[in-house]
Formats: C-alpha cells, structure tokens, sequence
C-alpha cells in the first residue's frame, strides 16, 4: 500500500493532520492507499514556501521559465504510461484512455507555456502628444490550484502551464479521490524548490487554501456547490478565482443528418469516461423525423460501451469513481422512471465488485427529470424528442448550466442558429477539439473566468501602467 506525502519547498513531507483517508480502486474495491489528511497547518507551510520563491521566479527572463517548463514535460513524457497507470488505479479509467488524455495535456502544457514567448507582459504605446503608455502585466504571487477527480493529471497540468510561465508559484491541492497520479506528477518536477508545491487532503485542506491571505488566485476546477463556497470566499477578500465548475450539456440532432453515425457520434460524447466530463452529452434533443433510426442506432452503439476493470484491453468503459458518484447516477435514473421514462438498455446497477454502471439510454424523457436539471456525471443518455430544429435550440438553452453544447445538422442556417445557445464552446458537427487555442468563458452555473491560452495568461497577471509625458529624454 502506498504512503503519500506533501511536496513543500521542495522537501516531501508527512501532512501533519491526524486524520487518515483511504484511497479505493474502484474496479476492485481495494485499499490502494491510506494518508493523512493536509491541515490548515500543512497549507500555511505550502503557501509561505510558494510566497517565498515568488520573487526569484518572477525575475527569471521568461524564455528560462518556460525551459524549466519544458524540462517537466519531457519527464511527465517519458513517464507517461506510469502516470496513466496510476490514473487507472485511482479512478478506473481504462489505460489507453488516460494515456491518450495525458499526451494530450502534456501537448497543451507546452503550447500554453511557450504563448508566454508571444505574451505582452511589457508593451510601450505611443499617444500622439508624444506622452507613452507602457502597460506592464505582473504576475500575482503565490497561487492556488484545486482539482477535481475525474481527469487528475490533465487537469493539474492545465492550469499550471500559464500561471507558472507567467510567473506565478503554486500550491496545488488534487481532489482526494484521486492523488497518486498527482503525487507522482510532482516527483517528476524539475523546477526550483517552492514553485510548485503540492498538499493532499480534502476540502479540510482546500478551504484554508481558498481563504489564505497569501494567496492571489484560485483556480478552481470542480463542482458547483464547492465553486460557490470559494467564489464567496474569494470575493470576500478581493481575491481573483477562476471557477470551471459543472455542466449539463445538450446536444440537438438535427433532421436530414445520418441518424446511425450521428448516434455512434452522440454515444461517445454521453459514455467515454464513463460519463465523468463536465462537457458530456447529457441532454439529447433529436429532431422527431430520425427519432426511432437515432435511438435505436444509440442504444447498439450503447452496446458496444463495455464495461470492466480499465487494466484490461478490452474494456471500453471502467468504473464509476466510487460507490457515492455511482448512486448520484443511479437516483437520476430512477427518477426519470418513475417519473414516465422509458429504458432502452442499462439502467441497473450490476452485481459483483466494483463501482460500475451500464451505458444507459432512457427516452419519454422531459425537462422536468433530475436526468435533464441535474449534472449526472455517468453513462447516461436522455432523449427527448422535439418537433422542429428551433424547439431543440431552445429547449438546449433551457438549462442553468452553460458549459458546453453540440449541434448535428447539414443545414448551414442550422449551423450559424446554434449560437444562440448560451455556451462556453459549441460544437457543430464533432464533440471535442478545438485545439489549445480555442477560448471560451462558461456562463450560469457553469463558472467564472475566461478559459484559452491568451486569456489564462490575462487572468494570471496583473495589468499596471505607467504613463509617461511627453518630452522626457528628448532634450
Ligand atoms: P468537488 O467540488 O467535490 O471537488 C473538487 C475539488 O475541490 C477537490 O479537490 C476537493 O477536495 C475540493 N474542495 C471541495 N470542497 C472545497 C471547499 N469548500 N474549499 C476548497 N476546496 C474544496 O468536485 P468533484 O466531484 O471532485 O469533481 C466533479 C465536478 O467537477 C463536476 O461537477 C464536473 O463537472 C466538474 N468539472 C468541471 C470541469 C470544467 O472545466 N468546467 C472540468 C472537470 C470537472
């Protein structure tokens, strides 16, 4: 069984809380790990040492910066099939699929780090009287990260990649439910001692993190209900917070696409990870004329959404996180039931070890559903079906949340129509992608805070001018 322990200053070190949590692989239900929670103590330390490297890391020429950076991607590179090992031990994401995420998010590191190369944090404009502007972007301070479970190692990297380049030291608190791949992201880190620290525990050590005076941004990255604790935190004490928090994504299946490739489309957006992504397919409105074509072709593509232990190269789906994320999905299920739903396939939780569940699509489904108010995160598919293009534009923009949405139509004035859903990001005709550069800010309860390379590095610096007369110099 694994000992974790929290990187301060650059020395690993035992949390100095005495109360211990357990770290279950959710495939198996095995004890992989106990430690000790991080205390109010534990952070006080961490930020201080994040404080205290702040100067000499913000004065490094920036290129040096992001060739510490570089030298940490290549470790995390290298050690990349670990770390997807590890991704799978905690939270039961099959192999393959965290590997692939991991590239992914060690490729998004990079890009976000050499933007700082491009980034004005010294600009000089002129005015016509001769006076000039110089606008100076400096970074915070000491900063923090609070992550949540579902794609640890993406997730940590995500956020770090700007704030570090620009400057910025960090602690960085994972969620508890997920710290070994974290745990071992920061034993490969290269970078001086203090700049990046790490502390475990839960919200007992995330709120002090939060509530530090020390500390000039939160990022945060998790649920709404924690997200508005540390907004209110935060703005309390007039400090910066970026909140990527939950979605309810829609996806409107327009008439005249290809109900079939449409649907396999639809099934990996609603089940890949096994549902856990704040911008899976949660809500379907398909367009009333390819209804029964789509949701047959949704539930054999259901079918295909196997499910096991992620170890093993056939699974396509593993587990649900653990047992509490897992009955979450289940009551939304059978709420919808009892409330007229129908189900196509799943829908039960299956006997035996581990916290699994079924691809499940459900249809006689309404707005009312905690299915279709609620953020599921699981394999679930509600279909409703709507009578016209425009009912399912505006039946996808019913909805509190407003992270993500996904249009399927062949009809360009569909196409542009998908606007008018109060999205972050929508996609038309693919879910996903984008690149590194696309830049987005979620609405509702979806968060606060501009997300995209440039952006990042807008909120992780402080913008300060100095004006200066016109004359000086010139005689
Ligand atoms: P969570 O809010 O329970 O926990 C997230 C993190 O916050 C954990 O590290 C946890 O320990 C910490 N935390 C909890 N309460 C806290 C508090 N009061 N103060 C400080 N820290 C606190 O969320 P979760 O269950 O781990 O993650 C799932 C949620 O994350 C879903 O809602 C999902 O949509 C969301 N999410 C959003 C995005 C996005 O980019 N918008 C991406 C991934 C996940």
């Amino acid at each position: 069984m694994k000992i974790l322990q929290n990187l301060i200053g650059g020395v690993w070190e035992d949390p100095l809380y005495a109360v211990q949590l357990d770290l279950i692989n959710p495939a198996t239900e095995e004890l992989i790990a106990r430690y000790p929670a991080g205390s109010a103590d534990d952070v006080d330390r961490a930020v201080d040492a994040a404080d205290d490297a702040h100067a000499e890391w913000a004065a490094l020429p920036v290129t040096e910066r992001v060739e510490h950076l570089a030298r940490w991607a290549s470790a995390i590179d290298e050690h990349a099939d670990e770390l997807a090992e590890l991704e799978c031990q905690e939270m039961g994401k099959p192999i393959a699929l965290g590997r692939s995420f991991i590239d992914g998010a060690v490729q998004g590191f990079r890009f976000a780090a050499e933007e700082a190369v491009q980034y004005p944090f010294v600009e000089t404009i002129p005015a016509a009287d001769g006076s000039s502007s110089t606008i100076v972007r400096h970074p915070l301070g000491a900063t923090a990260v609070i992550t949540p479970w579902n794609f640890p190692v993406p997730m940590v990297l995500g956020a770090l990649g700007p704030l570090l380049a620009a400057g910025n030291t960090v602690v960085v608190k994972p969620s508890e439910r997920s710290p070994l791949s974290t745990a071992r992201l920061f034993e490969l880190c290269t970078l001086p001692p203090g700049v990046a620290n790490l502390v475990l525990g839960d919200s007992r050590a995330g709120a002090p993190l939060t509530a530090h005076r020390k500390i000039r941004l939160v990022h945060f990255t998790g649920s709404v209900q924690a997200g508005r604790r540390i907004g209110a935190e935060t703005g309390s004490r007039l400090c910066r917070s970026v909140l990527e928090l939950g979605g309810k994504d829609p996806v409107v299946v327009d008439a005249g696409v290809d109900p079939v490739a449409t649907a396999q489309a639809v099934a990996f957006g609603a089940f890949v990870n096994t549902g856990q992504i704040c911008t899976s397919m949660e809500r379907i409105y398909v367009h009333r004329d390819i209804a029964d074509a789509f949701i047959d072709a949704l539930t054999d593509a259901a079918s295909t959404f196997t499910f096991g232990d992620g170890h093993d190269a056939e699974t396509v789906m593993g587990p649900m996180v653990d047992d509490r994320q897992r009955t979450i999905v289940h009551q939304h299920v059978t709420d919808a039931l009892a409330r007229g739903a129908h189900v196509r396939c799943g829908g039960q939780v299956p006997q035996g070890r581990g916290f699994f569940y079924p691809a499940t699509v459900l249809t006689d489904v309404d707005d009312s559903m905690l299915v279709m108010t609620e953020e599921t995160f699981g394999p679930i598919a509600p279909v409703v079906v709507v009578d016209s293009f425009e009912e399912g534009i505006e039946r996808a923009g019913g909805s509190r949340f407003a992270l993500g949405a996904t249009v399927y139509t062949r009809d360009p004035a569909h196409a542009a129509a998908a606007s008018a859903i109060p999205a972050g990001v929508t996609w038309i005709n693919q879910w996903q992608g984008g690149g590194p550069e696309r830049l987005y800010e979620p609405a509702g309860d979806s968060g606060m805070g501009a997300t995209g390379a440039r952006a990042a590095y807008d909120a992780a610096t402080r913008p300060a001018t100095i004006h200066t007369a016109a004359g000086l110099g010139s005689s």
